[in-house]
C-alpha cells in the first residue's frame, strides 16, 4: 500500500514535469521512458533532439506502479517508448492498450542474457542449496510445486551489471536513429562518448570492490534486485524479498536470513532507496548486523540527491558498499 502511495507521488511528479517539458519542445522527439534510470540513459543518447518523460520518477518503485489515465494520455502522443523488459512493468501491456500508443515500443534489455530463476524462489544464477528447504515448506502443495519447476521468471534488473548497460545504450542508440534518421550522427557520438564512460565505470567498480576481504563479500539487500551486480563484481547477495517488491517476504523468508546472517556473519545489511526500512531494521536488531547505508537499486535520487545519473548510482552504491565491508 505505501509502495503505492510512493509511486502515485512519483507519477504526479512526472506528470508535472511531463507538461512542464511539453512547452517550446515541438520539433524534438518525444520520448517515453518506464522508471529513471532508463531515462537518463535516453537523455545521454538523445541530448538536445530528444525529449524524455519518466514515468517512475526517482525513488519510485516501478514494480508497484499503477499508470493514471493522464499516463495514457501522455504515451499516447509519444514516438517512442523506452522499457526495460524481462517482466519488470507488470503494467505495460494494460497501459500500451489504453493509451492507444502508435510509436516504437522499445525493449532496452533486448540482447541481454537473463538470469532466470524458479518463481518463488528468490535467488540468482546457479543451482542454490537451499532449493531443498525451500521446496519442504511446500510439502503439503506438492502438485504447485511441480508447476513451479518450469515456471522460469526473469531478473529484471539487468541495469545493475555496466556491461548490459551498454546493450541498453546500443539499444537506445539504434531506437533513436530510426525513429530519427536526421540525428544519426549526433545519436552515434553522444553513444559512444556514453558507451566509452561506463565502461570506464565498469572497470572503476571491479578495481573497488576486487580490494574487499573475500569473507566480507555476502550482504542483505530488501529486495532481490543485485543478483546482476553481484555475478558481474563477485558480491554474493542475499534478499529477504524476491525480485519483485510486490510480495512481501514470509516469516520463515525471514527467520531464515536471521539465521544465515548469524551463522555466516555476515557483517552489513543494506536498506534501498525504493523500500521500507522497517524490514531491515528489524533484521539488523535481531542479528546484531549493522545497518551498512542505502542502496540506490530500481531508481535514481532527486537531482540533489546522491545518485542523480545512471553511472552516479554505481559510484554511490560501491562508495557504500567498500566503506561498509573494508575490514
Ligand atoms: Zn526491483
Amino acid at each position: 500500500m505505501k509502495h503505492r502511495v510512493l509511486a502515485q507521488a512519483c507519477l504526479a511528479l512526472a506528470v508535472l514535469l511531463g507538461l512542464a517539458g511539453n512547452a517550446g519542445a515541438a520539433d524534438k522527439i518525444k520520448t517515453v521512458a518506464s522508471f529513471s534510470i532508463l531515462g537518463d540513459m535516453v537523455r545521454e543518447v538523445g541530448g538536445d533532439r530528444v525529449e524524455v518523460v519518466t514515468l517512475v520518477g526517482p525513488d519510485g518503485d516501478a514494480h508497484v506502479f499503477t499508470p493514471t489515465p493522464a499516463d495514457a494520455k501522455m504515451l499516447a502522443s509519444a514516438d517512442v517508448f523506452f522499457v526495460n523488459g524481462l517482466g519488470f512493468e507488470g503494467w505495460l501491456d494494460r497501459l500500451t492498450e489504453a493509451s492507444g500508443f502508435k510509436g516504437r515500443l522499445v525493449t532496452a534489455s533486448d540482447g541481454v542474457k537473463p538470469i532466470v530463476m524458479e518463481e518463488g524462489h528468490h535467488h540468482h544464477g546457479e543451482e542454490h542449496a537451499d532449493h531443498a528447504d525451500h521446496a519442504k515448506t511446500h510439502n503439503d502443495d506438492d502438485e504447485e510445486e511441480d508447476e513451479e519447476e518450469e515456471n522460469e521468471i526473469p531478473d529484471p534488473h539487468a541495469w545493475q551489471n555496466l556491461k548490459n548497460g551498454k546493450i541498453y545504450v546500443a539499444n537506445i542508440r539504434d531506437a533513436l536513429i530510426a525513429a530519427d534518421p536526421d540525428g544519426k550522427s549526433v545519436y552515434e557520438a553522444n553513444a559512444t562518448k556514453y558507451l566509452d564512460a561506463i565502461a570506464e565505470e565498469d572497470a572503476a567498480v571491479r578495481t573497488a570492490l576486487s580490494a574487499l576481504p573475500e569473507a566480507r563479500r555476502k550482504i542483505i539487500t530488501s529486495h532481490d534486485a543485485f543478483g546482476y551486480f553481484g555475478k558481474a563484481y563477485g558480491l554474493e547477495i542475499v534478499a529477504p524479498e524476491g525480485v519483485s517488491t510486490e510480495s512481501e517476504a514470509s516469516a520463515q523468508d525471514v527467520a531464515k536470513i536471521i539465521r544465515q546472517i548469524k551463522e555466516e556473519r555476515i557483517p552489513a545489511v543494506f536498506l534501498e532507496n525504493i523500500t521500507d526500512r522497517r524490514l531491515l531494521d528489524q533484521i539488523a536488531r535481531e542479528t546484531g548486523a549493522k545497518i551498512g547505508g542505502t542502496l540506490y537499486s530500481d531508481a535514481l535520487s532527486k537531482a540533489d540527491g546522491p545518485a542523480p545519473t545512471y553511472l552516479d548510482m554505481f559510484r554511490y552504491n560501491v562508495g557504500v558498499l567498500t566503506s561498509a565491508l573494508s575490514s
